[in-house]
């Protein structure tokens, strides 16, 4: 079997598996696994976050670090419930401990509940995953935090990161562009590990196909106008026009050193969680969405 993973490159099934998990392999190594760790995945359901979690599954065998998956389902119906089945059967065939944790029972509060409250005509749907990503953030730091995880690996991959140093850009977002780099593991946050963050996408949908990985390829309905969506475009055009400019970007950004002023981070007066401010991010917005 060969696949197209990049303009004018071809690679075979077996080629493509190696590669894939030589990277993946690489960026773990920069801070290897042991025993005494215990990782929490982030998994949708989706391509990347099942193609983590497998690769995941195969080296904390070598390891003997324990897993667990975690998956934050923000009550969007069609999309998530269905992806979450997707990983129902494939933690089960893996056999690792996994744990839903819903906007609903946390929050009291569901990404459908802001369209019913005619959140959405009010608000272009941008905003609606500007408040499903930090509630979604809170809850997964918390939920690893939980299980006693020493690291929370999420599904990120090339096209996903070269995109967010542009969407920072575009948004003059330098607190966000310094969090990309990763989370330190101080106050309750759990360090953030991206282990494919130099797989471009393209590769870990060949890698699901090729190592029969289970995946649920549908869209969240509130995906269509969102910042990402613009700047994948941007993304994608130019990397069709000039190939490499994923890689460079990502690049790019490791070599920068962003300037500003480090945030103590205490807890939030309201849900405890860590926060630079009194209330923090999610729960200034829960605030919010619940008086619209
Ligand atoms: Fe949430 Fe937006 Fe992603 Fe849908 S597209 S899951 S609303 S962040
Ligand atoms: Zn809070």
């Amino acid at each position: 079997m060969y696949f197209r993973a990049n303009e004018g490159s071809h690679y075979c099934g077996s080629c493509l598996s190696g590669q894939v998990e030589r990277n993946f392999l690489k960026e773990i190594s920069r801070n290897p696994l042991t025993k005494d760790d215990v990782v929490a995945v982030g998994v949708s359901g989706g391509k990347d976050s099942m193609v983590l979690l497998h690769l995941m599954d195969k080296l904390a065998k070598k390891t003997r670090t324990r897993l667990i998956a975690i998956t934050i389902d923000e009550g969007i119906e069609g999309y998530r419930d269905k992806s979450i089945d997707a990983v129902k059967v494939f933690v089960e065939k893996l056999g690792i401990g996994h744990r839903i944790v819903s906007f609903k029972n946390e929050l009291d509060f569901s990404i459908d509940d802001m369209g019913k409250k005619t959140f959405l005509e009010r608000h272009p749907s941008g905003k609606t995953c500007t408040y499903c990503g930090v509630f979604r953030r809170k809850l997964l730091n918390k939920a690893a935090r939980e299980a006693g995880a020493t690291r929370l690996a999420v599904g990120h991959n090339l096209d996903d990161e070269a995109q967010s140093v542009l969407m920072n850009v575009v948004r003059g977002d330098t607190v966000r562009m310094k969090r990309l780099g990763g989370q330190k593991g101080k106050e309750g946050l759990i360090p953030r590990i991206k282990p494919l963050k130099n797989v471009p996408e393209k590769e870990i949908v060949a890698y699901a196909i090729i190592n029969n990985i289970p995946y649920f390829d549908g869209e969240c309905p509130n995906s269509f106008n969102n910042v990402r969506r613009d700047v994948q475009t941007v993304v994608n055009d130019l990397e069709a026009k000039y190939p490499g400019t994923k890689n460079q970007i990502v690049k790019f950004y490791g070599k920068i050193r962003i300037e500003d002023k480090p945030g103590v981070i205490g807890r939030c007066v309201k849900c405890g969680e860590p926060s630079s401010k009194d209330v923090c991010r999610a729960c200034e917005l829960l605030e919010k969405a619940k008086n619209l």
